[in-house]
């Protein structure tokens, strides 16, 4: 165990108010004191900063010593899930970048940034297959090039851009004019940012949001299309987040911001 972490404090058993469930994940750190939510309000009066990191800081409830990293861009105040705390440690302790052969794969495939109303800003997505050096494949993968690391509970399994042998092309990736197409769908209603899509079979679904990978009733995202078939008034399977990749974990590799890696975003 690094000093780092032998440093932090045991949990305490037993569930913390703060930390443990689902109801904060996140905190405007910036508007803590002007919190109208009580709950909100005393989470944030719980923590207390730590250290700093190579970009970011790390906070511990005193309560019971869980971490929480603050986004030092944004205020954004984000819980770190228990058992990312070794991965975090690990990346503020080196620098992760693919090679010249592997940013020549990624730039191929493409990435995408934010959406038009600037989500994900910062972070550019690249979906693909990764061989591991040990020989396993985590596939699908998306090789998420951050300027500043989101260590949310979304992204699972999350790993660490290192011990890599090859990146290759997934067949689980949608095209990029898919992906493109739902990048920049309308919000045509709160929350809902409708792509219709189809697959070679002319089954149709509709994306809601940016999808970077589809694993859906054994079809793959190399089958998908954007849709050309004629709108039927009929239920459409509404695919959002990570129910595009059904029983597929998708596995996020974390990888530093890095100069010149703009180059990969093709839209
Ligand atoms: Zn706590």
């Amino acid at each position: 165990m690094s000093d780092f972490l032998a440093k932090t404090k045991a949990p305490r058993p037993g569930k913390c108010p703060v930390c443990d469930g689902a109801k904060y994940t996140y905190l405007n750190w910036a508007k803590r004191t002007e919190e109208e939510d009580s709950g909100r309000h005393y989470a944030a009066s719980q923590l207390e900063f730590w250290r700093k990191l190579k970009i970011g800081q790390i906070y511990r409830c005193r309560l019971c010593g869980k971490w929480w990293y603050l986004h030092e861009q944004t205020q954004l105040m984000e819980r770190v899930p228990a058992d990312y705390q070794e991965l975090l440690v690990a990346w503020d302790g080196g620098r992760f970048e693919p090679d010249v052969q592997m940013i020549a794969m990624l730039k191929k495939i493409g990435g995408l940034e934010a959406d038009p109303y600037g989500n994900q800003k910062g972070i550019i997505r690249v979906p693909c297959c990764i061989v591991w050096a040990n020989g396993q494949q985590s596939d699908p993968a998306v090789v998420g090039i951050m300027k500043h690391p989101m260590w949310g509970l979304e992204h699972r399994p999350l790993r660490l851009l290192e011990s890599v042998l090859e990146v290759r092309e997934s067949n689980f990736a949608l095209s990029k004019e898919v992906r493109k197409g739902a990048l920049q769908a309308e919000e045509v209603r709160m929350g809902f940012c409708p792509t219709r899509v189809q697959s070679s079979k002319g089954d149709v679904f509709i994306l809601n949001g940016s999808a970077d990978v589809f694993a859906y009733a054994g079809i793959k995202g190399s089958e998908i299309r954007l849709a050309t078939s004629q709108f039927k008034e009929r239920p459409e399977i509404v695919l959002s987040g990570t129910k595009v990749c059904e029983d597929w974990p998708i596995t996020f590799v974390f990888c530093d911001w890095f100069l010149g890696c703009e180059e990969l975003i093709f839209v």
